[in-house]
């Protein structure tokens, strides 16, 4: 018989006054990078778990319903099969693994700032990467993302946007603001389309979903929210797609598994048309917090969460 008190525990405090507890079976990694504080975490429930500034990022064992999350309603919602993509962040290397099940996508940018964090995900996470590195449509920089968009002239039909939180003195604050996205806009082809992770959906924790969806609605014509439950976090979590123009709202449950069997080579587990109408039904309470959302978070004005 397992005794919890035999563990070590990993609490994650979730809101100033609420968290979630892991047991710790054991610590892989714990350092410090030059950008933040790294843990890879052997937990009894979830399996390696990777957890940057205090922050869970994912785990084994329930990070397929992330990161497909993340990928497949913005790949779907490109007019025609997407060719080329970019992630912004994206550590464990998983979100390029899903974009990487496109056999259309001819090549996928990964920006990461943090090398360190990422080499540690190559050595110690090869669960979630699968060899997305080593894809010769792979191409890894590490460097500010914001830089590499204001730098380069390069178009692509997707962009993922897959960052830590903008924690105060964290190296993504700069990342989530308006000028941000209109220079994601600017970098996407004529019908392409970002998603991003976008905090919790739960009561109470609804202010970055519906500000940073005020804020995509300012610089997108197609705004999207949806949210899937993440255990490892313990709590519902908010995405959102931005489009220039598919609305995935309008695309059924037939047409989402239809374009799932045309572009993508192995079965998903999570994302297919019924997961997708689920997905996107957003409850009325979560419906109403968007609708009455006024903020629009500029640089001059960036959101910091705590
Ligand atoms: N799955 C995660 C979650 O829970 O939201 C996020 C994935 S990933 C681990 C986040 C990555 O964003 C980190 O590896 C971090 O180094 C990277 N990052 C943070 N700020 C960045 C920036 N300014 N430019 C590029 N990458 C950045």
């Amino acid at each position: 018989m397992i005794h919890s008190q035999s563990y070590k525990w990993f609490i994650e405090t979730t809101t100033p006054f609420e968290g979630h507890m892991h047991a710790i079976a054991r610590t892989l990694v714990e350092t410090q990078t030059k950008f933040q504080h790294v843990e890879i975490l052997q937990t009894a429930a979830y399996g390696k778990t990777l957890v940057l500034d205090g922050r869970i990022q994912s785990s084994q064992g329930d990070e397929f319903i992330y990161h497909e999350a993340l990928v497949h309603p913005g790949m779907l919602a490109v007019e025609a099969a997407p060719r080329s993509a970019l992630v912004i962040g994206g550590g464990e290397g998983a979100t390029l693994r899903e974009i990487l099940r496109y056999s259309t996508v001819t090549r996928a940018v990964m920006v990461d700032i943090d090398r360190e964090v990422v080499d540690l995900c190559k050595i110690h996470l090869s669960e979630m990467h699968r060899g997305a590195f080593e894809d010769r449509r792979t191409e890894l920089r590490h460097e500010d993302a914001r830089a590499y968009l204001e730098g380069t002239q390069d178009r692509f039909d997707f962009i993922s946007v897959d960052l830590v939180e903008p924690l105060e003195e964290g190296p993504a604050c700069m990342l989530f603001t308006k000028e941000f996205y209109t220079l994601v806009r600017d970098r996407l082809t004529p019908c392409g389309t970002m998603t991003m992770q976008a905090g919790m959906t739960k009561v109470g924790e609804l202010a970055f979903f519906s500000s940073i969806h005020r804020t995509l609605r300012e610089v997108f014509p197609v705004v999207a929210g949806y949210q899937s439950f993440i255990s490892c976090f313990g709590t519902p979590w908010g995405f959102i797609v931005a489009s220039k123009k598919v609305d995935p709202t309008r695309q059924d449950a037939q047409t989402v598994d239809r374009l799932i069997a045309e572009r993508v080579k192995d079965p998903l587990e999570y994302w297919d048309g019924a997961t997708h109408q689920h997905a996107f039904g957003l409850p009325k309470f979560i419906r109403k917090a968007v609708a009455q959302q006024t903020r629009v978070v500029t640089d001059a004005n960036p959101l910091i969460v705590s």
